[in-house]
């Protein structure tokens, strides 16, 4: 009985040996067959560790003068060997995936740099004024559609930026070189809310733009500027009028019944004065010259010597001037005068029969010019 019992111990002891044998010899195997895993998933985690040192590089510099301070130097050299050797590897193994990898870090970068700020387009309508906005939360404005023959330059435009519908859209003053594409704008998109002056004009350009309105049934709201007036568009966006102020002889000028938009950004704005001239000049500085401070400034009427007074250019005191402008159009723009004005400044001056369409990202710290059309 004893012996018997012995045996079915030493039986058990054994069939529990060569178990453990046969589970380490099935543990080899499998550690044998996972090594190529886990190498394939080193390379992964290399990988992951490179692109996680490219995007806090790409964070700025702050973070990374932090973590100098905390992280010894030798593992930070590690790190980065290793993303280097992960990134050797996939380029001899892999040269798409490692261009997909490195076109993926790029584009994200750019597509940031388009979601982060204000942009904003002057676009090349010859003698004539049109400028887009598109807010950092991509809300639209289309300021000014230049003449009848602009339609198919701000259409193109437009259509490249994939803008269907402009939540805003400002005449600036009823004059054919500003309103000019209007009627087709309103008729072919979708328009949240107009705005212009309380000015009219007698030409059917600007009836038949009435009549647009009217026809789509568009919100449109007749305003005059001044220190309380603005415009809702994006919430990180301040969209003031600051031009014409009720009770203001304008005499019957057109030109100075402009709206004058002051766009802000943060720290970053744009003053963008349609036609005013230095009538309305003066009457801006005398309600508050505080106001008018800018980094952009769209120079008043293509440049004209009627418009950009000296006491208006220092109190906006601009860092970058545009002027939209035709090249050897009729009227002499820009005029020598306002040119000799400018060179006296240090300001940077784009022109549009010069560069083609201009345009800018205002990030709420500085402005950027993006890109230029014409070289
Ligand atoms: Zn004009």
């Amino acid at each position: 009985m004893e012996e018997k019992e012995r045996k079915k111990k030493k039986d058990k002891a054994e069939n529990k040996a060569d178990n453990k044998k046969n589970k380490h010899k099935k543990d080899k195997q499998s550690e044998k067959e996972k090594k190529h895993a886990d190498e394939n998933k080193k390379t992964k985690t290399e990988l992951d560790a490179g692109a996680a040192n490219i995007e806090k590089n790409a964070e700025g510099d702050k973070s990374s003068e932090e973590d100098s301070g905390r992280k010894p130097d030798i593992i930070k050299r590690m790190i980065i060997a290793a993303a280097a050797i992960a990134l050797g590897l996939l380029f001899v193994f892999d040269p798409e995936l490692f261009y997909s990898f490195i076109g993926s870090i790029e584009s994200g970068a750019e597509e940031e740099m388009h979601q982060s700020g204000l942009y904003a387009a002057f676009i090349d309508v010859g003698q004539g004024d049109s400028i887009l906005l598109v807010s950092p939360n991509g809300k639209t404005m289309l300021i000014d559609e230049g003449t009848t023959d602009s339609f198919n330059s701000i259409e193109s435009f437009l259509n490249e930026k994939e803008i269907k519908k402009l939540d805003a859209v400002i005449a600036t003053h009823p004059h054919s070189d500003h309103i000019g594409s209007m009627k087709r704008i309103i008729d072919d998109y979708s328009v949240g809310r107009f705005y212009m002056p309380e000015a009219v004009n007698t030409t059917t350009t600007f009836d038949k733009l009435l009549s647009s309105l009217e026809r789509k049934k568009v919100k449109t709201k007749a305003i005059w500027g001044g220190k309380e007036t603005s415009i809702s568009w994006d919430d990180e966006v301040e969209v003031r009028v600051l031009s014409p102020i009720k009770g203001n002889d304008y005499q019957q000028n057109l030109n100075d019944m402009s709206l004058v938009v002051k766009v802000t950004y943060g720290e970053t704005s744009l003053l963008l004065t349609g036609d005013a001239e230095k009538t309305a000049e003066a009457i801006m500085l005398k309600n508050d010259a505080g106001l008018l401070k800018a980094n952009v400034l769209k120079l008043g009427h293509h440049g004209s010597s009627t418009s950009s007074s000296k006491a208006f250019l220092d109190a906006v005191s601009p860092d970058i001037v545009v002027i939209s402008v035709g090249a050897n159009n009729d009227y002499g723009h820009p005029h020598k005068e306002t040119m000799e004005r400018l060179s006296k400044m240090d300001v940077k001056v784009y022109r549009t029969d010069k560069l083609g369409t201009v345009c800018m990202m205002l990030d709420g710290k500085e402005v950027k010019l993006l890109d230029i059309s014409k070289k």
